[in-house]
């Protein structure tokens, strides 16, 4: 499994923080970093959670 982000659409509003802080950080500047853009499979549901929270859908999930 794969995190995708589409840097056009992200407006660093911190949701996906929210629901997922171990793969996802907003620094100071609320630019946001993938801590792990390829998490276990164990975390999937985790993650779709976050995906799912973006309320600009710059986040996709691939594999
Ligand atoms: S929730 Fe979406 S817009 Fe907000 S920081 Fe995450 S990817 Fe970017």
């Amino acid at each position: 499994m794969r995190i995708h982000v589409d840097r056009d659409k992200c407006e660093g509003l911190g949701m996906c923080e929210a629901m997922a802080s171990d793969f996802f950080e907003l620094d100071d500047d609320d630019e946001m970093r993938v801590l792990d853009d390829s998490p276990d499979e164990s975390q999937r549901g985790h993650v779709h959670s976050a995906v799912q929270a973006c309320p600009v859908l710059a986040l996709t999930l691939s594999g």
